[in-house]
């Protein structure tokens, strides 16, 4: 095994041994059970790793990282990670949390192709599209900000559509899904106030989160802000 392998197995060690100095029988109470209170869905980029930026401990928070961390409606790896969370575990918030930065958004925002991710990435484009008239205005840079933080509130909206929540609210479980940003230079996350917390205000929530971005062409005197919301056919059921 290579040294730096080995590194990594000793570093393991020492955190064993501390972190059971500091907290006898911290190992032997997780190995019976995991009970956290968070579901963290995030980004697969190393910089974003969800207990260090929460300052949770290993069975504090349940995590499901991807590229540009995306909930697709058939993506069984996210629904089940999901399910377990919500109708196992009991989690009562499921964090969806983006990043500035993020290659993967930055790929979608330019057109840059990657590779096998470009049909993943496919997602976020179809973000970037819906939304274009609220994205195109802006400066290069800032675009890329706005496809992160509009590409966290889609995939909000695609956790509380999902079967997994909507069966947990029918039943009167409270989880609720939120919408966070992290940013690489601070180190600071940031809440895009998009939670949704019951099927009633999934729209509402999402509109309005959307709204705080302009259109370059908002004064053509039509509600605007819904009209971006029909155009991502979300919510069934809605008003
Ligand atoms: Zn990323």
């Amino acid at each position: 095994m290579s040294q730096e392998l080995r590194d990594l197995l000793s570093n393991n060690r020492r955190w064993a041994a501390a972190t059971e100095a500091r907290e006898p029988g911290f190992f032997t109470r997780l190995a019976q059970q995991q009970s956290p209170r968070y579901m963290w869905i995030g980004c697969a980029d190393s910089r974003v790793p969800a207990n260090e930026i929460t300052g949770l401990d290993p069975g504090e928070v349940f995590v499901h990282r991807n590229v540009a961390n995306v909930v697709v409606h058939s993506d069984l790896n996210a629904l089940s990670t999901i399910q377990f969370a919500v109708e196992h575990l009991k989690v009562r918030h499921i964090m969806v949390v983006g990043h500035y930065g993020c290659a993967g958004v930055r790929a979608a925002m330019r057109g840059i192709r990657v590779g096998l991710a470009d049909n993943w990435l496919r997602h976020v484009q179809d973000v970037r599209l819906r939304h274009r008239k609220r994205l195109e205005h802006l400066p290069p840079a800032e675009q890329e900000d706005v496809l992160c933080e509009m590409n966290v509130i889609e995939q909000v909206g695609n956790v509380a559509l999902s079967t997994v929540l909507q069966d947990a609210w029918a039943r009167g479980q409270p989880v609720a899904v939120h919408g966070w940003v992290y940013g690489l230079r601070d180190g600071l996350l940031k809440d895009l106030d998009v939670t949704m917390d019951r099927p009633e205000t999934v729209v509402d929530r999402f509109a309005a989160a959307l709204k705080r971005y302009p259109r370059a062409d908002a004064a053509g005197g039509r509600d605007a802000e819904v009209l971006d919301a029909a155009d991502t056919g979300f919510g069934p059921g809605a008003p």
